[in-house]
Order: structure tokens, then sequence, then C-alpha cells
């Protein structure tokens, strides 16, 4: 049995990592600490959940450490979501307690002066969302976490930029869960003759999780969830929804009706997030709502139930999602609602598994066999229309609203804290009522206009 020691880790951090309960490596660990620490590029195909932070974070650590603290930044993680970002920065301070070095990590999202002084003061190691500009040309190793989600999200421009501003000679570690293409293309101009390392996938075998769909009318879908929730004495669960307004939308009705629920997706502040799953993990909050985008990279543990209240676009998300329940080899549970405008998803997503999933008998049969269309008649998705309708709304009410705050960051702060409490129910104030209106009359009116959703509406 391989063990940390035979990977040739320095004693302070095999120290580190005992403390931090690790006893055996992974399999990305064990294939992609040796090559790392050589200094060598890694290419690893790994999803969250397979200990890649550790892979790469104990070769940067081990490296960096071997030449005293500096001032400047000498390696960079880049990862694509905030969640990812703090947990990577924590894991790393926890494997690193033993060395002199300090890290720190940077996102868009919250007040920048506490981040950027810390810069000043020098740090070794920085964690980073794709989009800031800094001094990198002290950068000897380079992480790039998670390089699939990046392109998904729009965001391999901000990272070649940021790869531009890195120098040429460099140890670089790439992680993605795919290798589409797109990312090989920047495998094959980023890394110079790289160690691959394969991690065997962390969701929990498809097998094992008891799945189930409901045939249901979308305006039922909350109705049929509450229900699910109290048959099944359902301790806590996730719900993916499609749209972050919908997010938004199940976690209102949700609370309205007595379940506590919080959303989390990237219009929130990084704060109303980070709380959010506080409250999930600690037990306040009984349902997350979030979109897919959101949702990865959150590390939830014990968790028995993953909902998917609208079926995802493309079929291999459905495996991710309902991945995240069961986990270490616990059986979890999920339960899918397909409206009829989502039944080629749904048949999409049992080609994929190659057998059909169990239909569910409940109290809200499906009654509507008509896909929502368009003025001109093309079918649209009813999640995306609505979604674009109260983002126009907001758009245009937020003006309104917020003129008289003063600074931009300021009122964008207020819109986002504002939405926080439309969602979360808080005690509204005057302003709040007169917008929960006004977004509640946008919720259950009808629009036809055709609607592509732009990105923004979903992550
Ligand atoms: P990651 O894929 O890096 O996000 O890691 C997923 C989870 O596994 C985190 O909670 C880690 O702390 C944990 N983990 C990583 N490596 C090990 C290990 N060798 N033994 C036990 N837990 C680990």
């Amino acid at each position: 049995m391989t063990t940390f020691s035979s990977l040739g880790i320095a004693e302070p951090i095999l120290t580190a990592l005992t403390d931090y309960g690790y006893e055996i490596p992974t399999v990305i660990q064990e294939k992609a600490i040796p090559a790392g620490l050589a200094g060598r590029d890694v290419l690893g195909s790994a999803q969250t959940g397979t200990g890649k932070t550790c892979a790469f974070g104990v070769p940067i650590l081990q490296r960096l450490a071997q030449k005293g603290a500096g001032q400047r930044i000498r390696a960079l993680i880049l990862t694509p979501t905030r969640e990812l970002a703090i947990q990577i920065d924590d894991n790393l301070h926890a494997y690193g307690k033993n060395l002199p070095l300090t890290e720190a990590v940077i996102f868009g999202g919250v007040g920048q002066t506490p981040q950027v002084e810390q810069l000043k003061r020098g740090v070794d190691i920085l964690t980073a969302t794709p989009g800031r500009l800094l001094d990198l040309s002290g950068v000897e190793i380079f992480v790039l976490d998670e390089a699939d989600r990046m392109l998904d999200m729009g965001f391999i421009h901000d990272v070649r930029r940021v790869i531009k501003l890195l120098p040429q000679k460099k140890q670089t570690m790439f992680f993605s869960a795919t290798l589409p293409p797109e990312i090989m293309d920047l495998v094959d101009t980023l890394l110079h003759d790289p160690v691959r390392a394969a991690a065997a996938p962390v969701s929990t075998p498809v097998e094992v999780i008891r799945q189930e769909v409901c045939l249901v009318d979308r305006g039922n879908k909350t109705s049929l969830l509450l229900a699910i929730l109290d048959q099944e004495q359902v301790g806590n669960a996730l719900v993916f929804t499609r749209t972050k307004h919908g997010a938004d939308k199940v976690a209102r009705d949700l609370n309205r009706k007595g379940v506590a629920a919080a959303a989390i997706h990237g219009n929130k502040s990084q704060t109303a997030r980070q709380e959010s799953l506080r409250k999930f993990k600690a037990g306040e909050v009984r349902v997350l709502v979030a979109t897919d985008i959101a949702a990865r990279g959150l590390d939830i543990e014990d968790l028995a139930f993953v909902f998917n209240y609208n079926l995802p676009e493309v079929p291999e998300t459905y495996i991710h999602r309902i991945g995240r329940t069961g986990r270490a080899g616990k059986g979890g549970t999920a339960i899918s609602f397909c409206d009829y405008g989502e039944m080629p998803l749904l048949r999409d997503i049992e080609k994929l598994l190659k057998k059909p999933i169990p239909r569910r008998d409940h109290n809200y049969p499906m009654e509507v066999f008509e896909a929502p269309r368009d003025a001109k008649g093309r079918a649209v998705n009813a999640d995306d229309v609505e979604a674009r309708a109260a983002a126009k709304e907001r758009r245009r009410l937020a003006p309104l609203l917020f003129e008289r705050v003063e600074g931009g960051d300021q009122k964008q702060r207020r819109e986002r804290d504002l939405e926080v409490d439309v969602a979360e129910q808080q005690p509204p104030d005057a302003v709040n009522v007169e917008v929960r209106k006004r977004l509640d009359a946008v919720v259950f009116a009808e629009h036809h206009e055709h609607a592509d959703v732009a990105e923004e509406d979903y992550v």
C-alpha cells in the first residue's frame, strides 16, 4: 500500500497531513505528487472530490519551502469559483501549517481592500478566480484547476490573458475532469512533456443510487417537492434548478411553506453564499437550491437526497448531479422532475444510462402534454423565458430603486443583498415589499416571446 511518506513528502507536511486526518493518498495524489515534487508538468484528469487539491498543493508547498519564504507571488492557482478558491486556500493553509510560507486568496464579489493589503505584504501562494490582473512575473508554479469548467463558464479568455502574464519558464499542473479538444489545445500550448495522472471518478457509481423520475407539470413541481420532502422524511437535500432565477424562486416558495431553504448561485454576494452553505452544513437550512455551476466544488458530506427540479440540458450533467448524493459508498436517492417540455432531455439521459429511470407515482400527475411555444410557434423553455423576463424587470427596477445610493459598488451590493432578502424571506423593509410584489408579478405573468437566456442568467 502506498503511503504519503513513500511519495517523498517532507516531514513538516507529512505531520500536517496526518493532523488533518489524511492517512493514505488518493489515486491522483499517488500519481501527481511525485511528478509535481520532481518539478514535472502534470496533466491530471480529476474532478472535485478526488483529492486533487492535496495533489497539487503538496508539491507547491514543498518546492517553495525549500527556497524559503519570499515576497513575490511564486505559485498561482486559478480556479473557477469563489467557493473552490476558499476551499483550496483553507486546505493549503492546513497542509502548510508547519512551513513559513504565506497563502492568500483573491476573487471578486467582496470588498477588495483586505485582499490587496495582504498581497502588498507579500504572499508565496495565491489562489484566485480568473479576471484579476496582477504582477505575476515571479510565478514558478502555476496550477490551472477545473479547466473544463473554466471553458464552460466562459472564462477561457481571462485564463489566456493571465497565462500571458506568467513567465515562460515555470512548472504547470493542469487539472480537468474532462479533456475536450479545446482543452487539449490549451494543454498543448501550456504543458511541456507532462506526466499524466488520472483519478478514479469520485461520484458514487450510478448503480448504487436510487433513481426515480416524476412526470409532473411545471406549475406543480414545488408542491411535489414539498410532498416528497415530507413522505421520505428528507433531512437535507440539494435541489438543482436550471436558472439562477429558478433557484431563488424555489427557495422562496419553500420558505413560505415553512421549509428552511437557501439559494446559492453566482448572483449572490460572496458573503451570502458562504452564509447559505454554513447554514446548510449546520442543519439550520434543510434545502440548498443551486445551479450546476454554483454547486460544483461544494464540499458537502452526508447528502442523502438530490433533486433535479429541472432536468439538465447535457445528459452527463445528470450523472454529476446525482453523484453528489451517497458519497463514501453510502447509497443515496436522486429524484428528478420532468415536465412535458423536458421529455427529450429525459430520453437523452436514459440513453446515456442505457436503461430507463423508474417512474415514481405521486399526487400531481402530468396533465399538460404540450411544450410551451413562443408567438412564432417555436418551442421554448418556460424556465428560460421566466428567468429572462425577471432579469429584464430587475434591470428596469434597479436604477429606479437605487439611484439615491452612491457609488457603483455599493449600488450593486444593495441589489444583491436585496435579492438575498427576497429569496430568504428576511423581514422586508418598505423597498423590498415593493420589489417582491413586482418580482412575483413577473414570476406569474405569461411571457410568449422567444428567449435565449444569456449565460449570466445561469451561473
Ligand atoms: P478535493 O478533491 O481536493 O476537493 O478533496 C475532496 C475531499 O477529500 C476534501 O474534503 C479533502 O480534505 C479530502 N481528502 C483529500 N485527500 C485525502 C486523503 N488522502 N485522505 C482523506 N481525505 C482526503
